[in-house]
């Protein structure tokens, strides 16, 4: 059985039917399509009605549909979707349908309407988000495996860095160990920033050579099996002073903070708090300078996002990461990133890399 079956998706679905007065629903974000069906080919949509759930796709994806997609009937008319499904009567009585209007461009809505004359159609924010973040079994243990191996890639670069050696090398060398070890890609570019230039949070590897007494960020993760891990750990080349290490001890014991306390049903926003005010409370508060974490799973960043400015509940199931930094500029920035799964009554942590502060 695939999710778009599953009985709560169902009832999702026929609510929103009733909520929007519509007749049938356009799913067309590709992660939500891949979540829905299974399909993980680059053009597809999928039109779920109360009795049918149907996906159309074109010639390149014959065969990988019909070995993909579950719970829905295959359509294979041709590259012009919107044009295909026309003709294909498929929408024939409908006059009004739902669409995902965060995920739709203005430009994409007006290519349908000339399609389907007789067809209102209703933009619904945030459909299937919070379905899509409620993980089961298997897509945690996909995501457990996507973070397996970025574990065992860490674990290499602590044989692997070394003073004199550029930011890109090794962020070549951590692309290389991950596609070696199975991975399909990576969720993201990865970041490895060091001295000032891990003070800036997003900051993209350049040719800065590494140097003895740097704080080294280094931020990645692969995709496997459709899932992604992520993962941030901040190491030192050689010993890196008494205010390195206060910062490292402060934004640890920030992250252990906010673990301990995940679980269903928490507030983001407080969840967020707890790690802010540990850092505020060491004096560092303005230099924590984004959010707490996020979801994962298909995509890299998903809903909830855990953050001061966003309040929502922590669903069971979600998997979130926890990853508080301080960021002092021109000197050197620390972040440690786990990602965890939130329980009823606690979370499980899918990383098993070391948190101590390690010394090269
Ligand atoms: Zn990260
Ligand atoms: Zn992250």
């Amino acid at each position: 059985m695939n999710n778009i079956q599953r009985l709560q998706v169902k009832k999702y679905i026929s609510d929103l039917l009733t909520i929007h007065d519509a007749e049938a629903v356009f799913i067309t974000a590709l992660p939500d399509i891949r979540w829905a069906s299974g399909f993980s080919g680059s053009n597809g949509l999928l039109l779920v009605k109360p009795d049918a759930v149907h996906f159309i796709t074109d010639g390149r994806y014959r065969e990988q549909a019909q070995d993909e997609v579950k719970g829905a009937t295959i359509h294979v008319p041709g590259y012009a979707l919107m044009a295909n499904l026309a003709e294909s009567g498929l929408l024939e009585d409908v006059t009004s349908v739902a669409f995902q209007a965060d995920q739709v461009t203005v430009a994409e809505l007006e290519s349908w309407k000339p399609h389907f004359p007789n067809v209102t159609w209703q933009p619904v924010e945030n459909m299937l988000t919070r379905q899509v973040a409620s993980k089961s079994a298997d897509e945690i243990q996909r995501i457990r495996a996507a973070q397996a191996i970025t574990d065992a890639v860490f674990e290499h670069l602590l044989g692997f860095i070394q003073p004199g050696q550029r930011e890109v090398e090794v962020a070549a060398e951590i692309v290389y160990q991950h596609l070696q070890r199975g991975a399909a890609r990576m969720s993201f570019d990865p970041i490895v920033a060091g001295g000032a230039h891990g003070a800036l949070p997003h900051k993209r590897p350049t040719d800065r050579v590494l140097r003895q007494g740097d704080m080294v960020v280094l931020d990645f993760g692969c995709v496997l099996h459709g899932y992604a891990s992520d993962m941030t750990r901040t190491i030192a080349l050689g010993e890196p002073g008494e205010q390195a290490r206060a910062v490292y001890s402060v934004v640890l014991a920030a992250q252990e903070r906010a673990i301990d306390a995940v679980q269903a049903g928490l507030s983001t926003q407080a969840l967020d708090g707890m790690a802010r005010d540990a850092i505020t409370a060491a004096g560092y508060g303005d230099y924590f300078n984004h959010g707490l974490g996020h979801g994962i799973g298909l995509q890299t960043h998903e809903w909830p996002r855990i953050s001061y400015h966003v309040d929502d509940e922590l669903p069971e199931g979600a998997v979130v990461t926890i990853e508080p930094g301080i960021y002092l500029p021109e000197q050197f920035g620390v972040r440690i990133e786990d990602m965890v799964v939130v329980r009823a009554n606690g979370c499980e942590n899918l990383t098993a890399s070391p948190k101590s502060l390690i010394v090269l």
